[in-house]
């Protein structure tokens, strides 16, 4: 019998369980699919280190979050610039003086403020005062000339649901500042792991046992994988056999190219924020390691994120933590609390829209209660 049963290999399960055998634990990784490190995956094409499960770029103010991460791979200093292409228009992210001068001409911080002001004005006349869902804020956050450029179509399609009914939190993670700042992120720390994600979790993971390939729920009652805990890091839901019912969630398609040029968008990231144009960005891999020389000199992989809604059978890529379905994770939660030897972690199994370093930040709060 295992000490600790760790279902899932993304980076909540690998950390919880490499925690756990740093501290004596015999622990076994289970993941069902084919490959570790969950939708941080990373694998090379053309020498490029290709974000499978879309783009993943690190970013975190928290100390012990960023010691952990570079006890396990050497980060370089990519910046987070993502364009926004709305027809033949291109636009800075996050919203930031270079976005409105491209929208107005502005170019004094004053300009800028006084532009926004008299919109948010107009807003506000309108009767919107408290943000009651993401429609809203941003147009509290903004006006209306960002909003209809740069946020309606993309968070229609991206989310598959009117801006009217998603929640505000949404839109209050992406900065809005008046200074010529293109990094899309406010955080202390940021960059790449070089040599790709996949390379850090197999540190992380080196010296633990991990059994790929096979489903923890077709085999929960194998005597094989008895332990005397488990941590669970998939579908909440799912452990439960959706007996309350169905979580949502939005699942992504990725359409990749390998292209004959060395550069395609001279970017990392070109967010389309149309909503006629049926996928919401595309990620030229190779400017995520500019410094990788061993990338192909001619060609570049590119990906397409088409968003989808998730069904059984596709991958499930974020929780819709919109009032009904938090209300049914609530419900879930009660049943999660009477399961003794289980702890569910991690996006899916906490339900919650984590970036990678809430994610390990909670791994490691988590073993410092277990273990
Ligand atoms: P996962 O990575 O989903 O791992 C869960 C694992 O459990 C999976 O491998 C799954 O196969 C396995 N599993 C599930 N059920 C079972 C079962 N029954 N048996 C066995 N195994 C099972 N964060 C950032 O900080 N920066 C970014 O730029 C960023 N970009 C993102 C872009 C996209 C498109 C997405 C979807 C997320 C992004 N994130 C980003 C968030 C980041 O991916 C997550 O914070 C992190 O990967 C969550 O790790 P996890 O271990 O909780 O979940
Ligand atoms: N968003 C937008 N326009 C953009 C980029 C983002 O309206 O060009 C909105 C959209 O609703 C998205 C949210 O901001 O879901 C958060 O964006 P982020 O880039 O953080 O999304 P993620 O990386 O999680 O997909």
């Amino acid at each position: 019998m295992f000490d600790l049963l760790v279902v899932g290999s993304g980076l909540f399960g690998a950390v919880i369980a490499a925690e756990a055998k740093k501290a004596g634990k015999s622990v076994m990784v289970l993941e069902r699919r084919d490959h570790i490190a969950g939708n941080v995956y990373t694998e090379e094409i053309e020498g490029i280190n290709v974000h499978r499960y879309g783009a993943h770029i690190f970013h975190t103010s928290n100390e012990r979050v960023w010691e952990y991460v570079n006890s396990h791979a050497r980060f370089n200093r990519f910046t987070n610039s993502p364009l926004a292409r709305y027809g033949e228009e291109l636009f800075n992210l996050p919203f930031n003086m270079n976005t409105f001068h491209a929208l107005w001409g502005v170019v004094t911080p004053d300009e800028a403020r006084k532009k926004i002001e008299g919109q948010i004005e107009e807003v506000k006349r309108s009767g919107i005062r408290e943000p009651k869902n993401l429609e809203e804020q941003a147009l509290l956050l903004g006006g209306h000339d960002i909003y209809e450029k740069l946020i309606k179509g993309y968070t229609e399609k991206q989310w598959g649901r009117k801006a009217t009914d998603l929640p505000a939190f949404i839109i209050r993670r992406l900065p809005f500042r008046f200074t010529y700042d293109n990094n899309y992120f406010d955080d202390r720390y940021q960059g790449i792991p070089a040599g790709g994600y996949t390379r850090m979790v197999e540190d992380i993971l080196k010296d633990v046992d991990v059994k790929t390939g096979v489903d923890y729920l077709k085999n929960r009652n194998d005597a094989e994988y008895a332990a005397k805990m488990t941590v669970y890091t998939g579908l909440i839901d799912e452990f439960f056999d959706r007996c309350l019912g169905k979580l949502e969630y939005r699942s992504l398609r990725f359409e990749d190219e390998i292209l004959d040029t060395p550069d395609f968008q001279g970017n990392a990231v070109v967010n389309y924020t149309e909503y006629e144009i049926p996928y919401t960005r595309i990620i030229e891999h190779r400017h995520f390691e500019p410094e990788n020389d061993r990338a192909s000199a001619s060609r570049s992989v590119i990906t397409k994120e088409f968003p989808l809604e998730w069904d059984e059978g596709r991958e499930p890529y974020y929780p819709v933590n919109d009032e009904k379905n938090n209300a049914l994770y609530g419900k879930y939660q009660e049943l999660a609390n009477k399961e003794k030897n289980v702890i569910f972690g991690g996006r899916l199994g906490q339900y919650r829209y984590f970036d990678m370093d809430d994610t390990i930040d909670e791994a490691l709060k988590l073993a410092d209660r277990i273990l």
